[in-house]
């Protein structure tokens, strides 16, 4: 089957960032082989202007906004010194604009709970939502999900391991379990003791993968896994019990399906985000890539074995709050991005990443705010600031010791 040139207009939110480089890199070669004619409409970055007016020259882009209010002028500025006459827009409006301009398919790869609101710009516009952003389907996934049913958006997973899943499904019923796989992180093999003492940069220096710096620190602790599972849950409906993980330190197979006849499907590629990012840009065609392709002789062998919750309690955190539902995931979320903040900024060490999750968790229960859904975006807000603030004082605590 030949597939047919294609066209759209899109818009990158997070577009100066690690997925923002790979969906910029899918663009150029889609256009540059001829397969499809691309209208960048919006392009966002967080506070390196240079990196956004790099992004928004390539790409060709009509409007760039970044998310510091601050950097307004010097955003014009460095438009008007490269020559670029497009429009600019600076703040938390000028970010939703990015979403609510008018592109047929709206990447969303801002980090954390911000990629909310320009998130659901786009999805109120009814049109295809790439979904790199785990963050807010955590917080926030059942009104997401209404939103999208409201207005027709189709929300396509990015993220690989749902990604794999999504491919997995096409034309499918019965579906018994899904597995998601995890490389490990690069703490895979260190002894407690090793943890205990590990940097940023440790944390950082991803074996399989090159990411952000927040998801780098989930994939060591594990939480990236447990965002994942909750993640599923929410895009394919299914219940915490249903979602295995399993740890495959070569990241060749991306997650599994198994079916009520024993039927088992996977997707399997070399690591590389282009992949999944290509999928979504064309789905329900594919694109031509020209990613490494898989060398099976080569590699010899694919191993697996059962997470070790006792070194990754984030793992155990996010299940124990996935079961638990209602506004349990969105305090996991919130002091996990505070917990990864300190431990990057070397407030707090490695294994309390998971010790102050565990401490907001804890104190949500007592409270009893946990056990109700959050059932606007605003309380989604306010659960969101209060889980921040839990987790801010619990770090402070552990930082005094
Ligand atoms: P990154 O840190 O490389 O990029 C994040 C982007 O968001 C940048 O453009 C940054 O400028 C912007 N940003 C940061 N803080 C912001 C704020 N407060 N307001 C507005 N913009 C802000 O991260 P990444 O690795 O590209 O990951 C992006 C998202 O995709 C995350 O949710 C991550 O979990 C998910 N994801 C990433 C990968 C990967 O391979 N990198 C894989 C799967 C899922
Ligand atoms: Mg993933």
């Amino acid at each position: 089957m030949t597939a047919q040139r294609f066209a759209r207009s899109v818009s990158i939110l997070g577009a100066t960032g690690s997925i923002g480089a790979s969906t910029a890199a899918v663009i150029a070669e889609a256009r540059a082989t001829g397969q499809a004619d691309i209208v960048v409409e919006a392009v966002t970055g967080g506070s390196n202007v240079g990196a956004l007016v790099d992004q928004a020259a390539a790409l060709g882009a009509r409007f760039a906004a970044i998310a510091d209010p601050a950097l307004a002028g010097d955003l014009k500025d460095a438009c008007a010194a490269r020559g670029l006459s497009i429009e600019t827009g600076a703040g938390p409006a000028a970010l939703i604009e990015a979403g609510a301009r008018p592109a047929e398919w709206v990447m969303s790869a801002i980090v954390g709970a911000a990629a909310l609101d320009p998130t659901l710009a786009a999805v109120r516009r009814g049109v295809a939502v790439a979904l790199a952003n785990k963050e807010c389907l955590v917080c926030a996934g059942d009104l997401v999900l209404a939103e999208a049913s409201k207005s027709g958006a189709r929300l396509l997973p990015v993220d690989s391991e749902h990604n794999a899943i999504f491919q997995c499904l096409q034309g499918q019923t019965r579906v018994e379990t899904l597995t998601l796989t995890a490389s490990g992180g690069p703490f895979r093999t260190w002894s407690l003791d090793r943890m205990a003492a590990a940097t940023p940069d440790q944390a950082c220096a991803h074996p399989k993968w090159s990411m952000g710096r927040k998801i780098s620190v989930d994939s060591a602790t594990l939480m990236n896994k447990g965002l994942e599972l909750i993640e599923a849950g929410r895009l394919f409906g299914l219940p915490e019990h249903r979602i295995d993980v399993v740890v495959h330190p070569q990241s060749i197979i991306h997650s599994l399906v198994t079916f009520e006849d024993g039927s088992v499907l996977a997707q399997l590629s070399e690591p590389d985000m282009r992949v999944p990012i290509a999928y979504a840009l064309a789905w329900p065609d594919r694109l031509g890539l020209s990613t490494r392709r898989l060398d099976l002789a080569a590699l010899a062998q694919l191993t697996f074995e059962r997470p070790d919750m006792e070194r990754f309690p984030a793992l155990a955190l996010a299940r124990e709050a996935f079961r638990m539902g209602g506004a349990a995931p969105a305090v996991l979320n919130a002091a996990n991005e505070v917990a990864v903040d300190a431990f990057l900024n070397r407030q707090i060490s490695f294994l309390d990443v998971a010790g102050v999750v565990s401490e907001a968790l804890e104190r949500a229960g007592g409270l009893d705010l946990i056990s109700k859904s959050p059932s606007s975006f605003d309380e989604v807000a306010a659960i969101d600031a209060w889980g921040r603030a839990e987790a801010r004082r619990a770090a402070d605590r552990r930082r005094a010791a």
